[in-house]
């Protein structure tokens, strides 16, 4: 079986620990090389859809996952969003010559460089929750990895840790990663023996190399029992992750025609309203007689 492209969640057995692995090959590939982003952006932007992947796989029914920054470095904007069904997209804006002037420099370029200040949200959308839920990062960390990980031990008291690797080999892309958290306490556990199950699982998760798991001979199950195998890894059944889009005609219709005539008339430009989606780059056009005057 093809493991990758798919969130495997896993639980161990000997140890309070839960997780989730996830090598993403063509879905980060095909979004990246379909707006030809330069290497820096896309390194951010599979991230991005790295983790909003390995998130959506707790989403119920009908639910999307977004991650999206909003800084004032030279990538000012990142998008992710993933839907239940594993349909991601993303795109990024950022300053073009700035990011040409980093891409020369030939260092080696940190999140917060790119990024600058400014905020990172999650939002998670599912229709049966009456209120959208809303949390905010703060960008502290050196890497997304460990900010993201120091607002979930924060937001939800569960401890937290993420692993993140992306790679650009012969022109293709990939990202892989590894979410691991405790698992809520045990009735006749105490907190030291939390705190040590915690400390073995991060340990272990720590001896991980970068190539180990982007590595084109390791499978994701072959990475879990490298670092777990004493503690027993039970795999759930994984989840598919593809690249797609929500946009359509329909849907980009109906934002226009809830718009005044003369915020429509305004968009006008050679007889034609042109809308192009940011996340897929499709193109649409409309004539202002196809729309109901209010
Ligand atoms: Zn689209």
């Amino acid at each position: 079986m093809n493991l990758y492209n798919k969130v495997i969640p896993f639980q161990l057995e000997k140890l309070p620990i839960r997780g989730r692995i996830l090598v993403l090959e063509e879905v980060v590939d095909t979004i990246i090389h379909k707006h030809d982003y330069p290497d820096l952006v896309g390194h951010l932007l599979a991230e991005a859809i790295l983790f909003g992947s390995l998130m959506s796989a707790a989403l119920k029914h009908d639910g999307i996952f977004t991650l999206q920054t909003r800084t004032d470095g030279p990538i000012n904007l990142l998008v992710a969003d993933v839907t239940e069904n594993g349909v991601a997209r993303g795109y990024a804006e950022f300053d073009k010559e700035k990011i040409e002037a980093l891409t020369q420099s030939k260092q080696i370029i940190s999140m917060p460089r790119l990024l600058g200040n400014g905020q990172l949200a999650l939002t998670l959308d599912q229709s049966d929750l009456k209120d959208r839920y809303q949390g905010f990062v703060a960008l502290t960390g050196a890497t997304f990895a460990e900010s993201l990980q120091h607002y979930f031990t924060q937001s939800e008291q569960l401890k937290t840790a993420l692993f993140f690797a992306t790679q650009k080999k012969e022109n293709k892309w990939r990202a892989a990663g590894i979410f691991l958290q405790l698992m809520p306490q045990l009735d006749d556990e105490t907190e030291e023996q939390k705190s040590e199950h915690w400390l073995t699982a991060v340990s272990l998760l720590s001896t991980l190399k970068k190539s180990e798991i982007l590595s084109d001979t390791l499978t994701p199950h072959d990475v879990l029992f490298r670092l777990f195998h004493e503690h027993d890894i039970k795999v759930f059944e994984p989840k598919q992750i593809k690249a797609g889009c929500r946009c359509s005609r329909t849907r980009i219709f109906d934002i226009l025609n809830n718009m005044t005539e003369q915020d429509r008339q305004d968009l006008v430009e050679n007889l034609y309203i042109s809308v192009t989606c940011q996340f897929c780059n499709e193109h649409y056009e409309f004539t202002l007689d196809q729309f109901i005057a209010k």
